[in-house]
């Protein structure tokens, strides 16, 4: 790989970092050009199997015809911007309804970030209190609550967890996040039940999208029995699984019903866009009234200038109806177990400590530590610099995982993309 390279070092010259996300920086990072299909291009004209996908949002690859035309039809005929109501908001919203099971009703943001700071904001405006919930290993955007707890380190934490993921978090914000093991009922429910009366709500992300660890069925069964009990707001972050696991996510695969969802990237098929939504009851605190006071003290803000615009609705709109039509889910769960398998494979082939994470389309691998996990704290110990070599050698062959290495499975993929990937992770395994 191109390690001084220029393009990136222009970039850098105005942009922080070169990238436009903290944790999308590694070394040899190429320079993109362009995208098409499975494939991203790089300046150098080199092209790589995409298993990035813009993080998740592309579930149906790069430059969709369906997606564009429809997206062309919007921007020529529909306009960029109404800031007033419009059909295509409860067209979009219906569909959101009609596929996850907790949504009664629906708000837009352009984010994932957005989705999940509207959901805390609400739990705390019904519940009336200050502190929220979130497990370790959880990322639910770049918001300043959830950016503690975030990142698995590697030693073992001490619980509740206090370790903010970024400088400038005011302590108070630090206080009112409490992070608790994930998948680990023993302490999480105790210590949840006895400070109930201080918890506006339990935020879970139901794949850990950084590491691929699942949360049990039991794990939310639980969450969801005490959260009731106690009148505490169950949130479920489907930012990822939602439409990528099955239209409805891992709620609709687990039958464990949140109060309120935060939706986005496979919602929109690329195009910028997020939504929180819940029971009517609970949503209906977002509904402005009439009187400016009650409105101040009793209704959670929510807003945005871009929020539902015609364009948004019209990616959610196609990409809902194209889920729901096309049921891609087999095929590209069929291909994420194939890569995951692969994967086991040639670690056991080849004598290499290692285990596969992941659900479906969403795929991790793991080195330095073996069998099934389950819990972040057993990724203690982990080869990270086998990690980093395994994902630049697969990049030089042409394929891109995230670092991590993780890899997000597209409907766009044929069975020849994926043969010469194995064909590649073989490869790697020869001289990892
Ligand atoms: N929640 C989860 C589970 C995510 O993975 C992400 C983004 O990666 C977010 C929330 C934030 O979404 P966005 O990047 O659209 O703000």
């Amino acid at each position: 790989m191109n390690e001084s390279n220029p393009a990136l070092e222009l970039i850098r010259s105005v942009i922080p970092g070169g990238v436009d996300g903290n944790a999308k920086s590694f070394a040899g990072m190429p320079v993109i050009k362009n995208a098409y299909g499975s494939r991203l291009v790089g300046i150098d004209g080199r092209e790589y199997i995409d298993y990035c996908i813009g993080y998740g949002p592309l579930i149906f690859g790069h430059n969709d015809p369906e997606m564009i035309a429809a997206l062309k039809d919007s921007l020529e005929n529909g306009g960029f911007i109404y800031g007033l109501p419009h059909l295509g908001m409860w067209e979009a919203a219906s569909l959101v309804c009609r596929c996850v099971p907790c949504a009664e009703m629906v708000r837009f943001t352009n984010s994932g970030t957005e989705a999940t700071l509207s959901c805390i904001r609400l739990a705390r405006a019904i519940t009336g209190r200050d502190k929220i919930v979130k497990f370790y290993g959880a990322y639910h955007g770049t918001h300043e609550s959830v950016l503690i707890g975030i990142k698995a380190s590697q030693k073992e934490p001490a619980y509740p967890y206090v370790g903010a993921d970024s400088a400038g978090l005011p302590q108070g914000v630090i206080q009112d996040t409490l992070v608790l093991p994930f998948n680990e009922l023993e302490y999480s429910i105790p210590f949840i039940e006895k400070h109930a009366g201080e918890i506006a709500a339990v935020l879970v992300e139901p794949v850990l999208g950084s590491y691929g660890i699942v949360a049990e069925k039991a794990f939310l069964e639980a969450l969801r029995q005490t959260t009731a009990q106690h009148g505490i707001i169950l949130v479920f972050d489907e930012v990822v699984t939602g439409f990528r696991l099955a239209p409805g996510g891992i709620q609709e695969l687990f039958g464990v019903i949140p109060d309120l969802v935060a939706l986005g990237k496979a919602m929109g098929g690329g195009i910028p866009i997020g939504a929180f939504a819940g029971r009517r009851q609970l949503m209906e605190h977002v509904a402005p009234t009439e009187d400016a006071v009650y409105n101040s003290h009793k209704v959670a803000y929510h807003s945005g200038t871009y929020n539902a615009n015609p364009l948004a609705m019209t990616a959610v709109k196609t990409a809902i109806g194209k889920l729901m039509r096309d049921d891609p889910y087999g095929r590209i769960n069929g291909y994420g177990e194939a890569i995951r398998q692969a994967i086991q494979s040639c670690m056991e082939a080849h004598g290499i400590e290692g285990t596969t994470t992941g659900m479906g389309s969403l795929v991790q691998c793991h080195f330095g530590i073996h069998g099934e996990i389950r819990r972040v704290e057993e990724l203690v110990g982990r080869d990270l610099t086998r990690q980093e070599r395994f994902q630049s050698l697969l990049m030089d062959r042409g394929v891109f995982f995230i670092p991590g290495p993780r890899a997000y499975v597209s409907a766009v993929l044929q069975e020849s993309d994926v043969d010469r990937t194995l064909e590649a992770i073989e490869d790697v395994f020869r001289i990892l």
